[in-house]
């Protein structure tokens, strides 16, 4: 389906924020420049077997030297908004100790750059890229590093915040989390429950110290955090497998929205696995901090089913959206008990392997709106991989990539009129950028970056919607590595 960007743009509010999302270890590169210590990317990219064909981030998109570029590609698409991540290792290369000044000078001239440019400033303080040297003390899972992080949110919001539109602290927890320490597809590289759920804890603990410290300083800063809320349908109307889609909504949603929203953890959840989150008193009254709004990275849902066969829970064991993985017969897994299923009967994937399913956008968004008492969203991440190349006039034919956006949008638009109070969306992600576990192979970017060869291509940036147009042909080249 074509989409008409203007008549889309319509249908949103004249104040409605348009914007492009990147982060820091996929973008800027220079991973040793200016004292930048090491990061848990750095360890876990650079180690064989972990990431494809080896790739890792000491390049990347080589933005920390191109930023201006970088910026004056964002203003030259007419995109009023930009969300970054800060390098934690950039600004205490130990993770905590003394502060790298030209850390935060880098990010003190993206600022700049970003108000001089009339685009509105929406920094993530933690977008994966945690110091190795705090690693080295159980990172994730040692309580010391949350302290860690509201040192490092004061650090950045006392140069910084004067300039910020709306500061995030986290960048989807489920990720850093599960991924990272129970199914070990991210760093750390961990596969192991009590560590997953231990970093959980310590994570959201993280979050509410950062709003805290954010705050000391500067009261009037909007602050919010991004979660990748899985969207979760049951497979049938049954009502195990009803059952099913609530357990996984406290194992994949509620394990962050109770906490940060309400002041607590799901029953459920806490009867079988409490224990593993080593919650400790107090806790829970730091964690549930007042939110100015929230961030909602959407991508494709999860369909779920109540387990069948003992050869079944023995087996594979899904945690939701991010499909199946071999689990041993933890405590999650049992408790969880289920199977992930197709969302849709279509075969149409993105070239990542991810079902489109439009509707699961809104489908969680009334969801969380109903369960929860929730601030203003944005949509802080949403957009497909597709990896074609220029054809032999240097033209990405990228009307897959619009085609998905726009049927996001159009269901975007209709929960905005059902009432969810969305206040922006940013498109993920601005350019071609290192794709995690998946190195440069997988591009999600509006705009291509070539890693072998100086192309010069058009970009779905053009049509994206933003305030009614949209401005002429950019070019623009990108060695990657
Ligand atoms: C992350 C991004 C990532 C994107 C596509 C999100 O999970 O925040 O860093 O590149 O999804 O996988």
């Amino acid at each position: 389906m074509r989409y008409d960007p203007q008549k889309l743009a319509a249908r949103f509010a004249p104040d409605f924020t348009w914007g492009v999302a990147t982060a820091s270890y996929q973008i800027e590169g220079a991973t040793r420049a200016d004292g930048r210590g090491p990061s848990i990317w750095d360890a876990f990219a650079n180690m064989p077997g972990r990431v494809f064909d080896g790739h890792n981030g000491d390049i990347a998109c080589d933005h920390y030297n191109r930023w201006e570029e970088d910026l004056d590609l964002i203003e030259a698409l007419g995109i009023g908004a930009y969300r970054f991540s800060i390098a934690w290792p950039r600004i205490f290369p130990q993770g905590r100790g003394a502060v790298n000044e030209a850390g935060l000078d880098f990010y003190d001239r993206l600022i700049d750059g970003l108000v001089a440019r009339n685009i509105k400033v929406f920094p993530t303080l933690y977008h994966w890229d945690l110091p190795l040297a705090l690693a080295g003390y159980g990172g994730w899972t040692d309580r010391d590093t949350a302290e860690a992080f509201a040192d490092y949110t004061t650090a950045v919001v006392r140069r910084l915040g004067d300039r910020m539109d709306a500061l995030a602290t986290l960048n989807e927890p489920w990720c850093s989390t599960y991924l990272g320490h129970w199914i070990g597809k991210h760093a750390p590289g961990e596969r192991n429950i009590d560590a997953a759920l231990a970093a959980v804890h310590v994570t959201n603990l993280a979050h509410g110290l950062g709003v805290q410290a954010a705050r000391a300083e500067r009261a009037d800063l909007p602050m919010g955090t991004v979660l990748n809320a899985q969207s979760i349908y049951p497979a049938t109307d049954s009502a195990a497998d009803k059952a099913a889609a609530e357990r996984a909504f406290q194992f994949n949603n509620g394990v962050f929205f109770d906490p940060l929203f309400k002041g607590c953890y799901p029953d459920q959840l806490m009867a079988a696995v409490g224990d593993s989150l080593r919650v400790q008193e107090g806790d829970l009254d730091i964690i549930q901090q007042p939110l100015d709004w929230w961030g909602f990275n959407y991508y494709f849902p999860a369909t779920v089913r109540q387990t069948t066969s003992a050869s079944e829970r023995a087996g594979l064991t899904g945690v939701g959206a991010m499909g199946k993985f071999q689990s041993d017969q933890d405590a999650a897994s049992a408790f969880l008990d289920l199977q992930s299923v197709p969302s849709s009967d279509s075969n149409i994937r993105t070239d990542i392997g991810w079902e489109i399913v439009p509707e699961g956008i809104a489908h969680l968004l009334h969801q969380v709106y109903d369960r929860y008492d929730l601030p203003p969203v944005y949509i802080t991440e949403n957009g497909a991989c597709y990896n074609d190349g220029p054809d032999a006039d240097g033209v990405i034919n990228d009307q897959v990539r619009l085609d998905y956006i726009g049927a996001h949008l159009e269901v975007l638009a209709d929960a905005t009129d059902a009432g969810i109070p969305l206040k922006g969306y940013f498109a993920w992600s601005l350019m071609d950028n290192f794709e995690w576990a998946e190195g440069y192979k997988m591009r999600f970017g509006i705009v291509h970056g070539a890693r072998d060869a100086e192309q010069h291509v058009k970009i779905t940036a053009l049509a994206l919607p933003q305030q009614g147009s949209y401005r002429g042909e950019i070019q623009q080249g990108r060695y990657l590595q």
